[in-house]
């Protein structure tokens, strides 16, 4: 494969300033201390089940009033698919939570951009805030049913293309079975 998310002329194994350097670990997402976590949320913005759940129960009531008023004001129809907002952190160790939503694999007609696209545009709000560490989960691989192993080559190739100031991005993968898929796609 040609040096994927690379920009041209940067040799296979180094990275470019402008290229996040990516970690994995498996683990849970909501532990994380880093500048911000996103969060694999859907278009109300108003918590659900898998890490979603998580991030509200852990972070506590602000996340859900900030996302109210996020679509009181912004989003009243509800987040599109492949967008990110922030709202605060709350309890958590992280200062900031980016919103995106996944596409729902079976009913998207193009799962592998609308998942690229949360990733660029979670870094470009992560960019907005000033945060230079952040925390993804294996978006859309839970309830919205994508394939990890698909997930997971996507996820990483969008992360790697994306032009960023922020210099850590970690994949906190839930399980064994998420970790190897990204462990694979990051070896590419
Ligand atoms: P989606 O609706 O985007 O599919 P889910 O929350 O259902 O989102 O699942 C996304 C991924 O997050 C799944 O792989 C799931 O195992 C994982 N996950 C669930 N809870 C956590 C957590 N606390 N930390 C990290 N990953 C988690």
């Amino acid at each position: 494969m040609p040096s994927e998310g690379r920009p041209e002329g940067t040799p296979k194994g180094r990275y470019s300033a402008l290229v996040p350097r990516i970690v994995l670990l498996e683990g849970d997402l909501t532990t994380q201390d880093v500048d911000a976590i996103v969060n694999a949320a859907n278009a109300s913005l108003m918590g659900g089940g898998g890490v979603d759940g998580a991030i509200h129960r852990a972070g506590g009531p602000s996340i859900l009033a900030e996302c109210r008023e996020i679509r009181r004001t912004s989003f009243p129809d509800g987040l599109p698919t492949g967008r990110a907002v922030a709202t605060g952190g709350g309890d958590l160790p992280a200062r900031w939570v980016i919103h995106t939503v996944g596409p729902v694999y079976a009913a998207s007609a193009d799962p592998a951009g609308e998942l690229a696209s949360c990733h660029t545009d979670s870094l470009k709000v992560a960019d907005e805030l000033g945060a230079r560490t952040v925390a993804f989960p294996a978006i859309s691989t839970g309830v919205f049913g994508y394939p990890i192993v698909e997930a997971a080559p996507a996820a990483v190739a969008a992360v790697r293309g994306a032009e960023t100031a922020v210099a850590e991005v970690r994949f906190v993968l839930f399980g064994r079975e998420a970790f190897e898929a990204f462990e694979r796609a990051l070896a590419r």
